[in-house]
């Protein structure tokens, strides 16, 4: 691998020299190159413009919300999913149009659904019984009639690490096909004169890399559909597109996954003589993984003769839970010379008191010293989004940098954020 560098060595991000942005914003730095976002956002609206079938590509923003990102996927003409009141109220402030969310979830609240219809999200993706019902009395009252799609369990697992796979039948999302309750939602949804019920919606997991699961999950959801007599105008195959941690993962490029199931998609409407449906896609990570990478810090080391040599980084489980999580995998480089020569392989840590505290488990370096800045790459997805005050480190900033201009897009929180919902104790001795 050679990395994009400038004349002093350093590594370059967007052709903004990462050194330069460490100094200028602090580590650990979370960096995306909005050049990329906006690529792989346009080379998956491209192939279904190439194929000439009608779609919906939209960012599931679990993967990274902010005020920006909902900015950047307005602009490139893609939609956004939801799945809180949070992400709804972050996309509504970045003044993203609530007609192009979607609102997925297993356990939406009553209050969240009200927000969700009064402000005119455009699908809700229902997930449960009581959801059908929750909506169905919110609807009413607010006298709006709710696009929907159902959420399917469709009984498919891909092969994934066991939690972050939701399509196998022993899951907590979606109506269970096999056992009748989809069928029995779906009676439920058309009788309902406010819901108008646009499709179905499966979401088989994450880090996905062959196009089977894609191919079987488009296929069992028009079967199904086709089952019930509906011929559905949306079906939503969500997201779940793998990619590349370390050099050792092998993704297919998204134009794969996508003609996978566009191919599957136009013949089941041949054979069906449906009128083609849309296509709706969620993907998160692969919209904005390989385009952010964090900046650390290098301080402490630790070498145990024989066994292992251990870096600290000034961050850790905070802004990067995965590892510890789901032992996720990483490459990172030395961003004051990431094309200099390795000299040995060291485990990355964090500064966080726990064992299982590590970014990369296995990494080949360059000798490193005290100051230097390591970047932790394709980062971008479920870092910032899982990222956590514990041990009371305050949140990193994350930049935003595009064509060798830069900008914060959130700030770096401060001792003060970390106090300000704190409360002094008042009483004394329980009085
Ligand atoms: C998480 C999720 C996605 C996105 O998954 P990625 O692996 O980030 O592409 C899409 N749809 C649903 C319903 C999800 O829960």
């Amino acid at each position: 691998m050679s990395y994009p560098i400038n004349t002093a060595q350093h590594l370059t991000i967007g052709e903004v020299d990462a050194i330069d942005l460490a100094k200028t914003y602090g580590t650990p730095l979370y960096v995306y190159d909005v050049t990329k976002i906006r690529q792989t956002m346009r080379d998956f609206k491209a192939i279904f413009e190439k194929e000439d079938v009608p779609y919906v590509v939209s960012y599931a923003s679990k993967a990274f919300a902010s005020k920006a990102i909902y900015q950047v996927a307005q602009q490139e003409g893609i939609h956004a999913d939801i799945v809180s009141g949070g992400e709804l109220y972050t996309a509504l402030a970045a003044g993203f149009d609530p007609k192009h969310l979607s609102f997925n979830g297993n356990n939406k609240s009553w209050d969240e659904l009200t927000m969700a219809v009064t402000e005119g999200v455009g699908t809700i993706i229902v997930d449960n019984f009581l959801e059908l019902q929750l909506l169905s009395e919110i609807t009413t009252q607010n006298g709006v009639k709710q696009d929907i799609l159902l959420r399917i369990s469709p009984g498919i697992s891909a092969h994934t690490h066991e939690f972050i796979s939701t399509g196998q039948q022993d899951s907590k999302f979606g109506f269970d096909l096999l056992t009748g309750q989809a069928k029995t939602a779906y009676d439920i949804a058309r009788q309902n004169e406010n819901f108008n019920l646009r499709g179905l919606h499966a979401h088989i997991g994450s880090q996905i890399f062959d196009v089977t699961g894609f191919e079987k999950n488009a296929a069992l959801l028009a079967e199904t559909a086709k089952s019930w007599g509906f011929q559905p105008e949306v079906i939503n195959v969500g997201g779940g597109f793998g990619i590349r941690y370390t050099s050792e993962d092998e993704p297919l490029p998204e134009s794969e996954y996508a003609d996978a199931i566009i191919r599957t998609l136009k013949s089941k409407a041949a054979e069906y003589d449906w009128k083609m449906p849309e296509i709706w896609i969620e993907p998160g990570r692969s919209i904005v993984g390989p385009a952010g990478q964090t900046l650390y810090t290098i301080g402490s080391r630790k070498d145990i003769p024989d066994l292992r040599h251990y870096l600290a980084v000034d961050g850790g489980m905070g802004d990067n839970i995965r590892p510890a999580l789901y032992q996720a995998n990483y490459d990172a480089i030395l961003a004051n010379n990431p094309n200099a020569s390795t000299q040995e392989v060291v485990r990355v840590a964090g500064k966080y008191c726990e064992s299982g505290d590590v970014l990369v488990w296995q990494q080949a370096l360059p000798k490193t010293k005290p100051g230097d800045i390591l970047s932790v790459l394709a980062t971008g997805a479920y870092g910032y989004a899982m990222a956590s005050n514990y041990n009371r480190n305050p949140r990193p900033a994350v930049v935003f940098v595009e064509n060798g201009k830069h900008q914060v897009v959130i700030a770096r929180e401060s001792y003060a954020h970390l106090i300000a919902l704190d409360h002094d104790y008042m009483l004394k001795n329980g009085k």
